[in-house]
């Protein structure tokens, strides 16, 4: 079975891809795991692996424009963004992770009696991992780049929506010298690949980023296969605070790429804007001013600031979200509407008078939607943007360091930014808490996620 797939930009066929299903997922992981006991890889130097990885990273940049083409194709995303947040991202964690991996991380330990204790980190083995469309090629690097640092073998499901910079990916990391089997890239549908992958004893881990429902589902597959150990990066519906003393050029800004960075579409969007009262409305007059600004179109011109969305399926989901805030009330200040009659476009929106409440203001909408809702005190601040299910990320603005420690202390989230927003580092561990997930991308805590603990008694 084949499975078409668009430009979303222009409603255009793409290409196609096959459906590996159940037998194609058997075969992927049965090559991972010879790979993986031949010790090509595992057994290679560590200066060995790093050289390859950072050969990796280097092809990456090398590859920069056919690979943020393909990124934009495939998403309906902006040139800038796809060369930005996609490529340099791959590339950027692929060096990263070059570094570590000449980092073993085992230690010796301190016991009672005649014994001489090693713990020392060894990789899974296997691993399973499934990427969503938003970021489709620095998702992926965020995936590979530590798994393969620690020495695994890895299967990788990509969202049928966007496969195309994956499978280029996964041609680079050959050519970069990764042994045959050590990555493998199959392609399909969540239903029954992303499934069957996530239920195969023969994964020894399974990393996912992707919503909370898929997150669920896959907690369900480990618990019913082999308990497989599940790391989930997951939605968010992330607070950005912006007290009266803040930096109000620098704030709007913020809430303005908070929101609209990738039309939305990314896991630590600040789709929730608390502004203090004192500022409301002027500030919403600022931020207006700058959302008018941006410009809507065809994703691969220079100048254009907001593209497609992924798909009519996500485009579809936004508007019933707008319809929604309308329903219940919340003001409509701009956007609101599909752009056009072709492509995925959707204008970018913002609504005031949101209550806590209200669904815009509880659900990760994953597109160019801002709700405002305003606070009085730190306290009532602090409240609201820990009054959702999700704890990914938060961002506070002001100028009083003192309230922004005892803020970024108290907020329920993974991630906080004091005065700035949606920066990320490969150093950086990137996680959710509550309903966000567990598990830590990126930095040395992605280590542990990609290998376990073996301790080593010697007698005396
Ligand atoms: P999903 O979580 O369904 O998709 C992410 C990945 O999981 C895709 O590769 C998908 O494959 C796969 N998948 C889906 N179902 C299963 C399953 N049962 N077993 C194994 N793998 C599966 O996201 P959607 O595309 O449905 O997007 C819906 C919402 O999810 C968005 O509106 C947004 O709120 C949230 N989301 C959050 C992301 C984040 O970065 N945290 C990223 C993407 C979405 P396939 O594409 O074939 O379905």
């Amino acid at each position: 079975m084949t499975i078409p797939v668009e430009n979303p930009a222009t409603e255009e066929l793409l290409g196609e891809i096959a459906d590996a299903g159940e037998q194609g997922v058997n075969d992927a992981v049965a090559a991972a795991r010879s790979a993986f006991n031949s010790r090509l890889w595992m057994g290679k130097n560590p200066s060995e692996r790093q050289a390859i990885l950072w050969r990796a990273a280097d092809l990456i940049d090398a590859h920069r424009e056919d690979l943020a083409l393909l990124v934009t194709l495939e998403t309906g995303k902006t040139l800038k963004d796809a060369r930005g947040g996609d490529v340099s991202g791959a590339a950027d964690a692929f060096r990263y992770f070059a570094g570590l991996s000449r980092n073993s991380n085992g230690q010796s330990v301190g016991v009672d009696g005649p014994f001489s204790v090693r713990a020392d980190r060894e990789p899974f083995g296997v691993v399973g991992a499934i990427t969503p469309w938003n970021y489709p090629l620095c998702i992926a690097a965020w995936k590979l780049a530590p798994a393969l640092a620690c020495g695994n073998s890895v299967v990788l499901k990509p969202s049928e929506l966007t496969p195309f910079s994956t499978l280029r990916l996964g041609q680079l990391l050959a050519e970069a010298g990764v042994p045959a089997g050590t990555v493998n890239i199959v392609n399909g549908y969540g239903d029954s690949t992303g499934d069957a992958l996530a239920r195969h004893n023969d994964v020894d881990k399974l990393t996912f980023t992707g919503s909370t429902r898929t997150g669920r589902r896959l907690m369900v597959a480990s618990a019913e296969s082999n308990l497989k150990p599940v790391s989930l990066e997951l939605g968010g519906k992330s607070a950005n605070i912006v007290f009266a003393d803040a930096d109000r050029k620098a704030a709007v800004r913020g809430a303005l790429w908070g929101a609209f960075t990738n039309q939305g579409q990314i896991c630590t969007a600040g789709s929730r804007l608390l502004v203090e009262s004192s500022i409301h409305d002027e500030f919403l007059e600022w931020l207006l001013r700058r959302v008018r600004s941006l410009k809507i179109g065809d994703p691969r011109q220079d100048d254009v600031t907001i593209g497609s969305l992924v798909s009519k399926k996500q485009m579809e989901r936004v508007l019933s979200y707008i319809h929604s805030g309308k329903e219940e009330g919340a003001t409509l200040l701009c956007g609101g509407h599909r752009e056009g009659g072709v492509g995925c476009f959707v204008q970018p929106t913002v609504f005031s008078n949101v209550k806590p409440e209200m669904k815009i203001a509880q659900e990760e909408i994953f597109g160019p939607v801002l709700s405002v809702l305003r606070f009085a005190t730190e306290e009532e601040a602090l409240w609201l943007a820990n009054s959702t299910p999700y704890g990914l990320a938060a961002g506070v603005w002001t100028a009083d360091a003192t309230r922004a420690a005892r803020m970024a202390n108290k907020l329920r989230a993974g991630t906080v930014w004091i005065n700035c927003y949606n920066e990320f580092d490969p150093a950086a561990p990137f996680g959710g808490v509550k309903l966000s997930g567990f598990g830590r991308d990126l930095g040395q805590a992605a280590l542990d996620q990609y290998t376990t603990v073996k301790s080593t008694w010697t007698a005396q």
